[in-house]
């Protein structure tokens, strides 16, 4: 049966309509319509969060992955409903939402299971040494403590996984921090299943009801709202780098600052070594073809960069790339507004003297096609603006003169997700010359494959050096984003009584 969604915020548990409405634009189908928030509710929000941080922030670890797993399954629970109206609203393939929850689920059941482990506690203790000269010293416990109420941005091109009950609120939950979520207004309508699923979990599991809201959102001032409340301790973003860098700085305006995880992109060079692209360019440019065109280009991972050493096989290499991108059909992109930025991110690169278009598609309304462009290492290098994420399927092939002048592209690369060499075994020297650089610009550096297909696991870093990441220091997938949402506490000479549970 088909699903019709209440329109209304989550604030605490219950169900808020707000003074003015929005209608949703999907895909397909009919739009509806959802209510606009506004600061009041913002702050209505952040008060419960902070009310149920004295209970939630407390809490034991196994009641916080037993909040977690009940989550995931109130989520499947919902799933066909939540395919239909994601499909509605962002375009995407049944199968692809479908895999996503699967994700999105893994996610938060890995989280409960990596909290219940307890090693990310980082727990450490100094014992007391009462005779040592010419100072006593004192007995010193630390522990990674919650940091309080976590705001969340759900993303636009990840639906389930980055959204509403996504990698960043599945990380604060665990943490033991309650969540206010600024929902998407591309999805609203997913976004409200997935709220749904997390309050009806929070209930079953006895929770305080300020543990999590969502937020519709409508119009700028509700992000800014949440963004600037001093109950606020830290915000999860994921999104444009005009947006990230608005909300960031109004972070660290405040008279108290927060830290701002803010995920902002990247182009994602790939460096095809002479070797490899002597032995099997071919493959290599039909497996680029692939990623750059998975999900119309909208992964922050998308490989958008190709760089090699000029020649015949960088020819060879071009006309497969083109080939493979020509027999790509259109694919539907998650907002108008994607859409448009596209298209004028594709005009831009293709005005760009010194630039020659490989291949031409025709793209229009809310459909991309792949556009495929080359320059030389010589031209980019004198052109900070080619350096720019074009969020969608189009591609750059850059001819470096040699092998110094591909470290040298290197070396002008801004912050990165991910960084990819594809080399063989005679590449290796110049391989070795290119990984202190690259170790420097990315998160992730990966050989012989494409950045397309974030695992989330223990060991994934998925961020960078600005302006891929506004904190380098930090992940927002895998179990190791659980740290963004944690400080650590020094406990000095305090009886076991008053120390914490965990
Ligand atoms: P966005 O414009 O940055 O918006 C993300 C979220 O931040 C939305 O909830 C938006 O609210 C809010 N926001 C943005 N600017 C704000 C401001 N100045 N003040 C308060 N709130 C603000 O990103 P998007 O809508 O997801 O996509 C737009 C473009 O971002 C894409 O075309 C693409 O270039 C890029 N993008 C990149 C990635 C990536 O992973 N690299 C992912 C997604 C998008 P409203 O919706 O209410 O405006």
């Amino acid at each position: 049966m088909t699903h019709t969604p209440h329109g209304k915020h989550l604030i605490a548990g219950e169900q808020v309509a707000g003074a003015a409405r929005f209608p949703s634009s999907p895909a397909h189908g009919h739009p509806h319509e959802f209510s606009v928030g506004t600061p009041d509710l913002v702050a209505r929000a952040c008060e419960a969060a902070e009310a149920a941080f004295w209970s939630y922030g407390y809490s034991s670890r196994n009641d916080r992955a037993r909040f977690l797993d009940t989550i995931a399954d109130e989520i499947d629970a919902r799933g066909d409903a939540i395919t239909e109206i994601g499909a509605q609203e962002t375009g995407l393939p049944d199968a692809r939402l479908v895999g996503e929850r699967g994700r999105t689920t893994g996610q938060l059941r890995l989280f409960a299971e990596h909290i219940r482990k307890g090693d990310y506690l980082d727990s450490r203790h100094d014992p007391a040494l009462p005779d040592r000269q010419p100072l006593p010293r004192p007995e010193l416990r630390m522990m990674q403590r919650p940091i309080g109420p976590v705001a969340v941005f759900g993303a636009s091109n990840f639906p389930l996984a980055f959204s509403v009950g996504g990698g960043d609120t599945a990380a604060a939950l665990a943490a033991g921090c309650p969540v206010v979520v600024k929902g998407h207004s591309a999805h609203p309508g997913t976004g409200e299943l997935v709220g749904d699923a997390i309050t009806a979990a929070a209930k079953a599991c006895g929770l305080h009801p300020g543990v999590f809201s969502l937020i519709q959102g409508g119009k700028r001032d509700v992000g800014e709202a949440l963004v600037t409340h001093p109950l606020i301790r830290a915000v999860g973003f994921t999104g444009s780098l005009t947006g990230g860098r608005a909300l960031f700085d109004l972070c660290a305006a405040r008279p108290e600052p927060i830290p701002f995880f803010g995920e902002l992109g990247s182009v994602n060079p790939m460096f095809i070594l002479p070797q490899a692209l002597d032995a099997r360019g071919g493959d290599i440019a039909k497996g680029w073809a692939a990623s750059l065109t998975m999900g119309a280009g909208q992964f922050c991972t998308n490989p958008g960069i190709a760089v090699l050493l000029d020649g015949p096989q960088a020819d060879q290499f071009a006309a497969t790339a083109t080939e493979a991108l020509q027999g790509v059909a259109p694919q539907t992109m998650l907002t108008d507004g994607m859409a448009g930025a596209y298209r004028a991110g594709r005009d831009r690169v293709a005005a760009t003297a010194g630039v020659q278009t490989l291949l031409k598609t025709s793209c229009d309304l809310r459909n991309a096609t792949p556009y495929l462009f080359e320059t030389t290492a010589e031209f980019w290098l004198a052109n900070h603006a080619l350096g720019e994420e074009v969020f969608g399927p189009l591609g750059l092939i850059i001819r470096a003169r040699n092998a110094d002048q591909m470290l040298e592209f290197a070396h002008a690369l801004r912050g990165q997700l991910t960084c990819t060499l594809h080399l063989d075994a005679e590449d290796t020297e110049l391989g070795q010359r290119l990984l202190p650089v690259l170790e420097r610009k990315a998160g992730r550096v990966l050989a012989n494959g494409f950045p397309t297909g974030v695992e989330v696991a223990d060991s994934m870093v998925h961020g960078g050096p600005y302006p891929a990441s506004t904190n380098f220091g930090a992940t927002s997938v895998g179990t190791l984003s659980i740290r963004r949402f944690l400080r650590p506490v020094c406990y000095q000479n305090l009886p076991d009584a008053l120390l914490p549970v965990a």
